[in-house]
């Protein structure tokens, strides 16, 4: 079996918080790999800042380049529509049959968790890797996970410290003509200046209006 932890999210840009995570969760657990998964958004659902799945695509490729233990998987574009967990790793146990899959997500999700579609075969087909910000925060998750049964055995919560950033701050910060370069990989910050992402939209005015 081939351990792979799955890192799923819109990347809209991918940044040294994403990175820094994932970099710790394959030093601290022994994963073989790490997928980062970006979201397909259906078209009702694009936001004026929803840079293209290509794009999107392409900046991950970009930021993770170097890092051996690391790959972009396009599996939910293939399956196109709204992205739901249990989708998505139906597919994966389909192309990738020998795969033991860990869903890593932010202690946020896990309170919610149990809301999921179809949460109980999530936790059939994949573990759960929690990561707690804070100490403090590890109780609640405790209770949360053991509200699970039998299922409960299935989820991890680690303290995972991250970076503070998030890709809406360096969304604003492009707009407002700031450098974004610190927040994320050199390589990134030139596809988006290059391809002028995420850019303020021009307002016209009509001229001829009374
Ligand atoms: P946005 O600001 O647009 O909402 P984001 O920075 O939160 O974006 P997402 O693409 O929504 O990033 O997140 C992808 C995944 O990365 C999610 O599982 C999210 O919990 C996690 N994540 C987001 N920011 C960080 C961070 N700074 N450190 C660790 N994980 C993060």
């Amino acid at each position: 079996m081939r351990s792979i932890a799955l890192f799923g999210g819109t990347f809209n840009p991918v940044h040294y918080g994403h990175l820094h995570f994932a970099r710790a969760c394959l030093e601290r657990f022994l994963f073989e790999e790490l997928w980062l998964i970006p979201a397909c958004i259906p078209p009702h659902k694009v936001a004026e800042d929803l840079a293209s799945e290509r794009d999107r695509l392409e900046m991950l490729r970009l930021g993770i380049s170097g890092e051996s233990r690391m790959r972009v998987s396009d599996v939910e574009y293939r399956l196109g529509g709204k992205s739901y967990t249990i989708y998505t790793l139906e597919q994966l146990s389909r192309e990738e049959p020998d795969g033991e899959f860990t869903l890593l997500i932010g202690s946020d999700m896990l309170l919610s968790f149990d809301r999921w579609f179809r949460w109980e075969e999530i936790l059939q087909r994949a573990r759960l890797l929690a990561a707690a910000r804070m100490e403090r925060d590890l109780p609640l998750l405790q209770k949360k996970r053991d509200s699970f049964g039998s299922l409960a055995e299935r989820v991890t919560i680690a303290e995972i410290p991250v970076l503070p950033l998030s890709s809406t701050e360096i969304r604003e910060a492009i707009r407002a003509g700031k450098d974004c370069r610190p927040l994320l990989p050199d390589t990134v910050a030139d596809y988006i200046r290059e391809k002028g992402l995420y850019r303020k939209k021009e307002v016209f005015y009509d001229q001829n209006r009374s």
